[in-house]
């Protein structure tokens, strides 16, 4: 049986956020476990730990036993260099969108340099849309559009599948390349930190309304996201804003 260095398979992260059933949790484990996955990521789960989640993960416990339970999307995906968010249907504002196949495909590209997250929402509500805008791409499993919503497990499954298959093309060579570049790309913490200290700075330029930040920082931050923005680059954007914030500061005097 074909096995990735265990290191590489070991940089995909499975994120669950705010889960209502344990029995979801169970079978995302299984299904992880089934396609060689094992990093699993429960963001505040609404039951959890509890029996039908092991009853469901079968000879996946070692999954659960393993997974990281946290507060906050944030904390779970902050060093992950490339996040990708789940939707079971289409969002106001668009995104750069992959289908779970190109969804492998990139994650094997991008694993060498980097972690990697594939977030999940709520089975009643799917992800927030604050919550997709952390992402840098969305996937959308082609469902029948008369009922596109699958199980969260089921959904976990056609992703960790897709995942397999990347490895199986990449084992063979013949996998796309992840282009050379001189920097790594920044990470989502640093990302986060960057679009509070330009909207702190926009504000302090009057150019946004404190009270109304929304349509324009989604729209700030899917620019930024669709340059991928790289940590050399970002501290750069960082001095910028430091440098007019000490302006603003001082013709203020
Ligand atoms: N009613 C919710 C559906 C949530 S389904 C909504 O309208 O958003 C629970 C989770 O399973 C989703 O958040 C997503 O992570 C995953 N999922 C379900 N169907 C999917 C699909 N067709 N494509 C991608 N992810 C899907």
């Amino acid at each position: 049986m074909s096995t990735a260095p265990a290191s590489l398979f070991d940089k995909i992260r499975i994120v669950l956020v705010n889960t209502s059933h344990p029995g979801n949790i169970g079978g995302a484990a299984r299904a992880m476990k089934n396609m060689g996955l094992s990093r699993l990521y429960l963001v505040a789960p609404k039951e959890y730990p509890a029996d039908k989640a092991v009853w469901r993960a079968a000879s996946a416990v070692d999954v659960l036993d393993g997974a990281v339970v946290v507060e906050t999307l944030d904390e779970a995906i902050a060093e992950c260099g490339l996040v990708v968010g789940t939707s079971a249907r289409e969002r106001r504002i668009p995104w750069p969108l992959l289908t779970p196949r190109e969804c492998g495909e990139r994650c094997w590209a991008e694993l060498e340099q980097h972690e990697v997250a594939i977030v999940f929402g709520r089975e009643d509500r799917g992800l927030t849309n604050e919550e997709l805008h952390k992402c840098n791409y969305h996937v959308h499993i082609p469902a029948n559009p008369a009922y596109s919503s699958l199980n969260l497990a089921a959904a976990v499954q056609v992703l960790a599948y897709e995942m397999r298959m990347a490895f199986l093309t990449a084992e063979k060579g013949a996998a796309p390349h992840f282009d050379d570049w001189d920097m790594p790309p920044a990470k989502q913490q640093a990302l986060e930190m960057y679009y509070q200290h330009l909207q702190q700075t926009l504000e302090e330029l009057g150019f946004l309304e404190a009270d109304n930040p929304r349509q324009t920082m989604t729209r700030l931050r899917r620019l930024y996201n669709r340059t991928r923005l790289d940590e050399m680059e970002l501290s750069i954007l960082r001095g910028v804003l430091t440098a007019t914030q000490n302006y603003i500061f001082h013709s203020k005097k």
